[in-house]
């Protein structure tokens, strides 16, 4: 059976793309066994140019078939902020309650109406043997909280209300996240590009 890399290590999205696969025949691994594939620097300016290097990159280092996605809040009223620098936004190494406070600080005194808010995936494959590339994105609409609510998820999920559910992400089951969440959205087109190019 074929191989198909996932370039992460989080088992969480591992787990959701290989249920999302399970049909076709493909065997999904993580970077467990490549460690030096582990931190590729995501020096891009956009979501689209971090998955494309993370794909092609763990793509020509191991000739694997590759997928990498690259994801991120974009709060309207701070012009996209944070974007590309989601993880870091109140600093390198920050954590999430540390960025959630900065999102709230940047927010302060700014009405409901004006603080929609969108999380983006951009995904990407790589196809080592002949340098085959796509991308393809998704999005989940959303509106920043003024204060968090709900355990579970991470990030900005806490803060990041989904109107359609009447709750914030962190306060939805895991398993209702993963149907409705940009990643989600964005593996469902990717499905139909592998089916396309992978599998006929
Ligand atoms: P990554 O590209 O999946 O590593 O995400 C980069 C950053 O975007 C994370 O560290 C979070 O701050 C934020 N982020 C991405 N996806 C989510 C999500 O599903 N919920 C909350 N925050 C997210």
């Amino acid at each position: 059976m074929e191989k198909l890399l996932i370039a992460s290590t989080n088992k969480g999205k591992i787990k959701e793309v290989r249920a999302q696969l399970k049909d076709f025949n493909f065997e999904i691994i993580g970077l467990d066994n490549f460690p030096e594939l582990m931190n590729i620097k995501e020096d891009g300016e956009t979501f689209s140019e971090n998955a494309l290097k993370k794909a092609r990159v763990s793509a020509k280092k191991t000739n694997l078939i590759t997928l990498a996605d690259d994801s991120g809040l974009e709060v309207d009223y701070l012009n996209g902020k944070p974007g590309i620098y989601s993880a870091r936004f109140s600093g390198k190494n920050a954590t999430d309650e540390e960025n959630n406070k900065k999102l709230l600080k940047e927010l302060e005194d700014v009405e409901k109406e004006k603080r929609t808010a969108r999380f983006r995936c951009v995904m990407a494959i790589y196809d080592p043997h002949n340098d085959y590339h796509k991308t393809v994105d998704g999005n989940c609409e959303g509106r920043i909280l003024k204060t968090p609510r709900g355990e579970n998820g991470f990030g900005y999920d806490p803060l990041f209300f989904v109107e359609s559910k009447g709750k914030t992400m962190a306060e939805l089951a895991p398993e209702i996240k993963n149907k409705i969440s940009h990643r989600a959205n964005a593996l469902e087109k990717m499905k139909k590009i592998i089916k396309e190019e992978f599998c006929s």
